[in-house]
């Protein structure tokens, strides 16, 4: 039965249907009524907590207006709003690290917020072989208190970054032996849409495990996810930065770490980016170079990324917290962001051709204020396409056999809004076109990586026809009135049948 809503509404939210709709103002009182501590009314003075709250985002395009905020501190507290937000149709986003940039992905208009940040609970199992985290955390926060426990996560490699990720796909510094960060999660804790708590894992809810392994907020919120307690005594790693008339060396170098040094040596990691920088109107290399023991110098298979001409290389024996936080500085919250994926076979003609295009077209835009364009390829290997196999619904199964895929992000910044409408337009074109060239050259692997996706890519329907028709099976089974579909719209929706 629907619980009643209060009668009197008090006046910040009465005061407030003026600014969205009264239905929505009406759920955020019966929300505050049963949550006062937890519940943040929309309040625009830059110094108040709802301000911060929904400006708390890597990208401006993330930045609307909810019409409260809510901040659950237990998967209890999840429960009990989710039964409010079913029973009354309220629309309502979920927020973990606020790193999408797709408009709408963690933050709403005319709807609830939820920001998981205070779920912030890590346990250890009693044999130290797994590590239950809270989704409030990010990853940089998780590595600052496991790291001095000699233990890691395969999660993300940037401060700020938070465990939406996890449910996405998540590229790690284990990636090349471990898989992706979906393929190593051992439990999902998911309130469903009528508030039941579910635990999905190997054995209990398979078929919803499964699912979160790809399928992101379709599902229910999650609360919690286990991982592997990695081992770890210490790793030497940093970051390279590399001139411009390096870049030629870099993508030759790039190339045979997809399809080489990742394969032979697991235990490294190197994430190659290329920064367009519009100021100085140049292409440069930025990469993040790991090798994941406690050692005092690079192994011999790394070295060639220090053998290149270099400016500057932060490469130490250190934390993966640290750098995480290292990584982060000079990527401010709150610019405009954009960001697109594909994925390729490695080719070393599509890379050098991905590289000079990308250029070319960036330089058309320095003139616009704070403007840069960033690209990076990742490799999956085959030992991570086996792990992912039919575990989970993304498709990498599909690949060729024992190839690498090299996951691409393109990514843009600038500092104005005023800006999107000269960019935006042009960007979409040019996309489109690296996406044809790569068909074209029959390099073209029909995988999107929803974690890099821009919100016009079909990122689910990506994962082939078999995988989405099981995914709408499980949703039709623990969501039957589509909830997280028609209440939680933002982000990559699974497509209706
Ligand atoms: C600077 C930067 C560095 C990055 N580094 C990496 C990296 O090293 N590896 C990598 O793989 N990716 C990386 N990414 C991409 C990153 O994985 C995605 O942006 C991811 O969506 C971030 O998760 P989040 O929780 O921070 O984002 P959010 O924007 O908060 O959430 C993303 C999506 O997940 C959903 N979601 C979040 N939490 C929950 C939950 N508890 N239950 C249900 N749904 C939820 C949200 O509704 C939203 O649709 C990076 C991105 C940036 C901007």
């Amino acid at each position: 039965m629907r619980s009643p809503i209060p009668i009197l509404l008090s006046l910040t939210w009465l005061y407030q249907a003026s600014a969205t709709s009264v239905q929505q103002v009406a759920r955020c009182a019966l929300l505050a009524a049963r949550f006062p501590d937890a519940t943040l009314p929309q309040d625009n003075s830059t110094s108040s907590p709802y301000y911060t709250e929904r400006t708390s985002f890597w990208s401006w395009t993330e930045w609307l207006e909810p019409t409260c905020v809510f901040l659950p501190n237990s998967t209890q507290q999840v429960s009990e709003a989710v039964i409010i937000f079913t029973d009354y149709d309220c629309p309502f986003a979920i927020r973990g690290g606020g790193h999408s940039a797709i408009r709408g992905a963690a933050n709403i208009d005319d709807g609830i917020m939820v920001n998981m940040k205070r779920i912030r609970d890590l346990d250890f199992s009693p044999d130290n072989k797994t590590i239950t985290i809270g989704m409030g955390y990010t990853w940089a926060e998780v590595y600052e208190i496991v790291e001095p426990l000699g233990y890691m996560v395969p999660g993300g490699r940037f401060a700020g970054v938070g465990t939406g990720l996890a449910l996405g796909a998540g590229v790690s510094y284990f990636a090349n032996e471990r898989g992706l960060t979906i393929d190593n999660v051992v439990n999902h804790r998911v309130v469903l849409a009528n508030g039941t708590v579910m635990e999905a894992n190997e054995h209990t809810n398979n078929d919803l495990h499964w699912a979160l392994r790809g399928g992101s907020n379709n599902f229910g919120v999650v609360t919690h996810i286990t991982l592997p307690a990695i081992p770890h005594q210490g790793m030497h790693g940093g970051r390279v930065t590399y001139p411009p008339n390096t870049v030629d060396a870099l993508t030759n170098l790039t190339y045979e770490y997809q399809v080489r040094t990742s394969v032979e040596a697991p235990d490294t990691h190197v994430l190659s980016t290329y920064v367009y920088d519009g100021e100085s109107n140049v292409t440069y290399g930025f990469t993040p170079v790991v090798y994941q023991r406690n050692a005092t110098q690079m192994p011999p298979s790394l070295q060639p990324w220090l053998d290149i001409e270099h400016s500057n290389s932060t490469v130490r024996n250190r934390t993966y917290g640290d750098l995480a936080r290292e990584l982060v500085a000079g990527f401010p919250n709150g610019l405009v962001q954009t960001h697109y994926s594909l994925t390729v076979y490695p080719s070393l003609e599509y890379f050098r051709f991905l590289r000079e295009r990308f250029s070319e077209f960036c330089a058309g835009f320095s003139h616009i204020e704070g403007f840069a364009g960033l690209h990076t390829l990742m490799a999956i290997t085959p030992a991570a396409i086996a792990k992912a196999g039919r575990n989970n619904p993304i498709g990498l199964n599909r690949a060729r056999p024992d190839t690498t895929l090299t996951v691409l992000y393109l990514g843009l910044q600038f500092n104005n809004e005023e800006d999107i409408d000269e960019v935006f337009p042009d960007w979409d074109i040019f996309i489109r076109t690296m996406e044809a060239e790569a068909k074209l050259q029959d390099v073209l692997f029909p995988y999107i990586m929803l974690t890099y996706s821009d919100d016009n890519q079909e990122v689910i329907a990506s994962y082939g026809e078999e995988n989405v028709s099981r995914l709408q099976a499980i949703q039709q089974k623990y969501d039957p009135s589509l909830v997280f579909q028609r209440l939680v719209t933002g982000g990559q929706k699974i497509p209706l049948r």
